[in-house]
């Protein structure tokens, strides 16, 4: 155990007055580092080498959704986690982008620390920039632990947030036609 990071654990078990020396905890603070590192690799990550040439020409102009994105992500308020539901629609205009990579956008900007709204956001301007898009909307229903835990305890409560942008922001109807897909109306 040799980094920073795992350091910084050590650091923080004695802190809360356990004995980083004991059996259980002897390899927590690099397990703990490691794991933190995965749930924050996002930083490393940038839109071209997650999207990867994975935006192909289409004569369609018709609404596209992919609903239920399982996301997990920390909030920078708290460094707790708050996990949820992506769901992500776009109007193309000649050019659409590979069903999975809308998985691999939302993982990169969730595994960052994070607030909802701003997530929201970036996954939404990183749609609109990729594909060029006439419009982009997009919802994220999360739980956040930092609520469900501490604070509050409120362990039912959800956060929704939306971004719509172009069309999706202009025309009531392609709105309408998002939350209708979503069962939202
Ligand atoms: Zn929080």
């Amino acid at each position: 155990m040799t980094d920073t990071l795992s350091k910084l654990y050590q650091t923080m078990i004695t802190e809360l007055g356990e004995d980083p020396a004991r059996d259980g905890l002897l390899d927590t603070p690099g397990r703990a580092a490691k794991a933190v590192r995965f749930l924050t690799d996002g930083y490393k990550q940038d839109l071209e080498t997650v999207t990867n040439g994975a935006v192909f020409s289409a004569d369609t102009d018709e609404m596209v959704l992919v609903q239920d994105i399982e996301f997990y992500s920390l909030c920078e308020h708290h460094m707790l986690p708050f996990f949820g539901k992506a769901h992500i629609a776009y109007i193309p205009r000649g050019k659409v982008l590979g069903l999975s990579k809308f998985a691999r956008i939302t993982d990169m900007f969730a595994r960052r620390l994070q607030i909802q709204e701003q997530l929201t956001k970036q996954i939404a301007n990183a749609v609109l920039e990729v594909t060029d898009a006439a419009g982009v909307g997009v919802v994220l229903e999360a739980q956040h632990l930092c609520m469900m835990m501490r604070g509050v305890e409120k362990q039912q409560s959800k956060t929704t947030t939306s971004v719509m942008l172009g069309s999706f922001r202009k025309s009531q109807n392609t709105r309408n036609e998002f939350l209708t897909l979503l069962g939202r109306r």
